[in-house]
């Protein structure tokens, strides 16, 4: 029973893909790279719960940085600080992956690296243009771990 359970979420990994488990795009918590660190947005901050956000310039599928959370333990509201003062300074990696990388990759990618968060992407040829990558969301160690304890 044990093999056949492990056998099954092991065959979980390896079969489905980020796609499979991503946040996406609009239900993502992020912010726009121009935003001022006041008392307003701190608190908004605070209030979605998230750990990571993401941070775009101009439209949401364009991410450039990412915001830890505690990297706001030294802010303070009242010097209206602009956030791309605070992303510059600590500069934390982006990490992305395809939507059609297996979980199990992308397990191996987060028990790797230092961050537990990746950006989406797809390459999309459809339509007449040429190819380009199109952001779909994001996918945390947390995503991947659910699917680990669903098949279980
Ligand atoms: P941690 O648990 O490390 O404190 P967290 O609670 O911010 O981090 P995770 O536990 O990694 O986030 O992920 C929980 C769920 O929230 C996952 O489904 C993940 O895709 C999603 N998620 C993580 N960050 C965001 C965000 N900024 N906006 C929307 N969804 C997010
Ligand atoms: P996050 O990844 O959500 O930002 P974190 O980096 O503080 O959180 P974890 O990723 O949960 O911590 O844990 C990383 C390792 O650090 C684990 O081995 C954990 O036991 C250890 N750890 C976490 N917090 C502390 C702490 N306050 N003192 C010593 N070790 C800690």
């Amino acid at each position: 029973q044990e093999f056949v359970k492990e056998e099954f979420s092991r065959g979980a990994l390896r079969t489905k893909t980020v796609q499979d488990v991503l946040t996406p795009l609009k239900e993502c918590f992020m912010l726009q790279n121009d935003t001022v660190l006041d008392f307003g947005v701190m608190s908004r901050i605070m209030q979605s719960g998230y750990t990571r956000v993401p941070v775009y310039e101009e439209e949401k599928s364009n991410i450039v940085d990412i915001l830890y959370v505690k990297d706001l333990a030294m802010v303070d509201p009242e010097d209206r600080t602009p956030l791309s003062t605070i992303t510059k300074f600590y500069n934390h990696p982006l990490h992305f992956v395809f939507d059609d990388t297996k979980l199990e990759a992308v397990l191996e990618e987060f028990k790797k690296g230092k961050s537990h968060l990746a950006i989406v992407q797809k390459v999309n040829n459809e339509g007449e243009g040429d190819p380009f990558y199109e952001v779909l969301g994001l996918v945390t160690l947390e995503d991947v771990i659910e699917e680990i304890i669903k098949s279980e």
